[in-house]
């Protein structure tokens, strides 16, 4: 059960928009995929090594 509560939140990250899947949270580009960046209205930082990047 533990799997599949997992996979259901793993989808949240995905979007389908006009038949393109759009990933809706970033990478970290120092911890490498896998590692989300949280979305903030201005800006993405990482939770886990606190890197921003800020949006235009
Ligand atoms: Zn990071």
């Amino acid at each position: 059960m533990a799997k599949d509560k997992k996979t259901s939140q793993k989808w949240k990250l995905y979007e389908v928009k006009g038949g393109k899947v759009v990933r809706k949270n970033r990478f970290c580009p120092r911890c490498g995929p896998g590692v989300f960046m949280a979305d903030h209205k201005d800006r993405w930082s990482c939770g886990r090594c606190g890197y921003t990047e800020w949006k235009k």
